[in-house]
């Protein structure tokens, strides 16, 4: 029996190119769009029909398959040491309504791609290693998403993501109890258990890797998250006879208010993100001075400290710049940038080299479960180019030579951290303040 300590066999080398790439092609058939993309709405019939597809799968390989409450799927790759903390891999399968063929669907199948490749490599390894695959992650059906990640951390109570409705007014227990009565006989594992490590293969969804060149990114944290939405309220009065004077006009205040904040951004450094994603005018017709303006606020930062000074500015700049208008501002969700752990980081590059793998060290722009699962193991993430940094959008694209290096790095990664028990580290501590939410 060969071991991870021989040379002869890093089990990235078992990596089959052709395999990835038609496994991905083929979950990307359930829920594709005519513009080549992919609709894969968390806990409808089409992310059933992609569980069942990698159920599937899972069993060809020899591995078991197991649930939990929140219907995460984990497919297990026994250790000699049956009762050790799994080590896990994964991401999510849902997309959004015109989503791409790899955000999410990448992690999941490198995940088998690298445990096929351990198996291939005659590794058995010490510790069992998990390929997971997190409900809903993107949010596009039940928002806020990540919800499977938050609940098997425990960041976020499952009794709280159980009411959460879509715009149809179907509830997340509703939609959920469906999909668990589909996998009634999957056995069920309990949520917070222990993990030894979570390591997260994901496209970038941002275009440095590819204009650098390289084929492998080590991420070192996650940039952190803000989001607001602020409710301007003036009131109706006719567009003719009302005096320009005594107007309470809610878009003219919104106008101010969101100039205001841009100025105000603008005066940080460049990592700084401001957007206006989301606004809405009321009563919205053209003869009636606007009564009320709901806008939402997304502002990103990669220094924690920065994002919470910016971010605690924002009330009173709305209050005022709001004119004749009352300003309400409610934040919604706080995401802090965090760091993953450098020997984890280190350990991602190193496996790169011993594949003479070019590998860059590069921050995470968008959000991921590596986020909510940072606060329950050690955790990383190893992303690979997209063209052009294009994602969330049908138009995604990657090549088949980038995805099968990510997952060559994957598997020595996965080989490396199975090879014995770890030491579990003290859990990182959350911020006192914050949430988990995306
Ligand atoms: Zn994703």
């Amino acid at each position: 029996m060969r071991t991870v300590a021989d040379p002869d066999a890093p089990a990235g080398l078992h990596v089959d190119e052709a395999r990835l790439w038609s496994r991905l092609m083929d979950l990307a058939e359930i829920g594709a769009t005519a513009r080549g993309g992919v609709c894969r709405l968390a806990l409808t019939e089409t992310d059933i029909e992609a569980r069942q597809l990698l159920i599937g799968w899972a069993r060809d390989l020899g591995l078991a398959v197991f649930t939990d409450e929140i219907s995460n799927l984990f497919f297990r790759l026994e250790g000699r040491d049956r009762n050790a903390p799994p080590v896990m891999t994964g991401s999510h399968i849902d997309s959004q309504p015109t989503g791409g063929k790899f955000d999410g669907a990448y992690g999941v199948l490198a995940g088998f791609e690298a445990v096929q490749s351990l198996q291939a490599a005659g590794i058995t390894p010490e510790v069992p290693v998990e390929i997971v695959v997190w409900l809903n992650e993107e949010g596009s059906r039940f928002s806020p998403g990540m919800m499977g990640s938050e609940a098997f951390t425990g960041r976020r109570p499952v009794d709280e993501i159980l009411a959460v409705t879509d715009a149809e007014g179907v509830s997340t227990e509703t939609a959920l109890a469906a999909v668990r009565a589909r996998f009634a006989g999957l056995p069920e594992l309990p949520l917070q258990r222990p993990v030894s490590a979570y390591v997260e293969a994901h496209i970038e969804q941002g275009p440095v890797l590819e204009e650098r060149g390289y084929p492998v990114g080590a991420v070192t944290g996650m940039q952190g998250s803000r989001r607001f939405r602020v409710r301007l309220t003036g009131a109706e009065a006719h567009a003719g006879t009302e005096p320009m004077a005594t107007r309470r006009d809610a878009l003219f205040a919104a106008n101010d208010v969101i100039r205001s904040l841009r100025d105000h951004f603008a005066g940080f450094d460049d990592r700084m993100k401001f957007t206006v994603g989301l606004f809405e005018v009321a009563p919205n017709v053209p003869s009636v001075v606007p009564a009320s303006v709901l806008f939402s606020i997304d502002l990103r930062h990669p220094d924690q400290s920065v994002l919470t000074a910016a971010g605690d500015a924002i009330a009173d700049l709305c209050q005022r710049h709001a004119r004749l208008c009352s300003a309400e501002v409610r934040e919604l969700a706080n995401a802090e940038s965090l760091v993953f752990p450098d020997w984890l980081v280190d350990l991602v590059s190193e496996a790169a080299a011993e594949l003479s793998i070019p590998c860059l060290r590069l921050l995470s722009l968008a959000g991921h479960d590596a986020r909510q699962l940072h606060y329950h193991c050690p955790s990383v993430m190893l992303f690979v180019p997209c063209h052009k940094g294009i994602s969330h959008n049908e138009a995604e694209s990657c090549t088949p030579g980038d995805l099968a290096n990510g997952a060559r790095v994957l598997a020595n990664v996965l080989a490396r951290l199975s090879a014995s028990p770890l030491a579990l580290p003290e859990r990182t501590e959350a911020p006192p303040g914050s949430n988990a939410k995306k």
